[in-house]
């Protein structure tokens, strides 16, 4: 994560722009962290349950883990944005929690349907056997196969028939198998994926700018302007001369010509709705060919009449550049 280099040094009285960093304030935490909980909890084991009833038929490494750590972390950050939690490690913090688990009871689902159907089968060559006596004789087995009883004896007898890391179909033999340790760090690693996906979500709706003064998140941040060569070179320049307060040279070095532009920067803002306090600024490198991927480059307060002015400058150097 790089925030603007000019950000962390305050310029004080010396003619330069006051950019700074926003920093999450880590308030809102008492009233946030049971709902955020939650929501990531629920959602995280819904996902993960309803995956664990579709592995029967279809079950893909890597993006079914990761869609569980995306409702675990949509969730979570729809309740930090509601319940305005400004603590980004708290909601780092949940959102690995509400994946993790989220994660696991995928593999409660299976092991449940694992355990029914055997103590079926039990219960057929037994006709006169209660459910009870059935699922005891389960747990001896379990424990006699592979040393586990329970759900921990079924993911080692899992693990020790190996685990493919693609499945379409219960006939389906293709594809890459692992067998023992290695399906437990597989396994391992598709927690990780469902925590982190979900932790990443939360943590990065929690570090949004959001104004103290007026207790409420900034809106959505508008368009100031885009184009020029979206370069690291101009990107360098434009930052240390609204260091030093140049914002024509900002602006010059942003609409700055380019031959061959493959990239363009695309600057944007959001303010509070309530008041007149710093406006939060959002620079990104937008790539021009394929697909219009985008980048952040930096972002840093200002205030709104020094935003104003970088405005008017850019408007300038923008309609300089096509009188070119
Ligand atoms: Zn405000």
């Amino acid at each position: 994560m790089r925030d603007c280099a000019a950000g962390a040094r305050e310029t004080g009285d010396t003619g330069g722009m006051s950019l700074r960093r926003y920093v999450a304030s880590g308030r809102g935490g008492s009233g946030a962290i049971l709902p955020v909980f939650l929501a990531s909890l629920i959602v995280g084991v819904l996902v993960g349950a309803l995956e664990g009833l579709v592995s029967q038929w279809l079950s893909l490494f890597l993006v079914f883990p990761a869609l569980i750590g995306v409702g675990a972390g949509a969730a979570a950050a729809a309740m930090v944005h509601r319940f305005k939690l400004r603590a980004p490690g708290l909601a780092l913090l949940i959102g690995f929690a509400g994946g993790a688990v989220g994660y696991t009871a995928d593999h409660v689902v299976t092991y449940e349907r694992f355990r029914s159907e055997l103590i079926d089968v039990f219960k057929r060559e037994q006709p006169g056997a209660s459910d009870a006596e059935a699922s005891a004789e389960l747990d001896r087995q379990l424990a006699a196969k592979v040393g586990s009883p329970g759900f921990v004896g079924f993911l080692e007898l899992a693990a020790r028939e190996g685990v493919r890391v693609k499945r379409t179909g219960e006939k389906d033999e293709h594809g890459m198998s692992f067998t023992g340790t290695a399906a437990w760090i597989l396994w391992g690693a598709e927690l990780l994926i469902a925590a982190a996906v979900a932790a990443a979500m939360a943590w990065a709706k929690a570090r949004e700018p959001f104004c103290e003064d007026c207790d409420a998140w900034y809106g959505t941040a508008m368009p100031v302007a885009s184009g020029g060569a979206g370069s690291k070179e101009m990107y360098r320049q434009m930052t240390s001369a609204l260091e030093v307060g140049d914002v024509d040279g900002a602006a010059r070095a942003f609409f700055a010509p380019t031959r061959k532009p493959r990239a363009m920067f695309a600057l944007s803002a959001a303010t509070c709705g309530r008041c007149g306090g710093d406006a939060w600024c959002r620079l990104d490198r937008v790539m021009t060919q394929k697909r219009a991927q985008r980048s952040k480059l930096a972002t840093w307060l200002m205030t709104r009449s020094d935003l104003s002015q970088l405005t008017d400058s850019l408007g300038r150097a923008k309609s300089g550049a096509q009188g070119q």
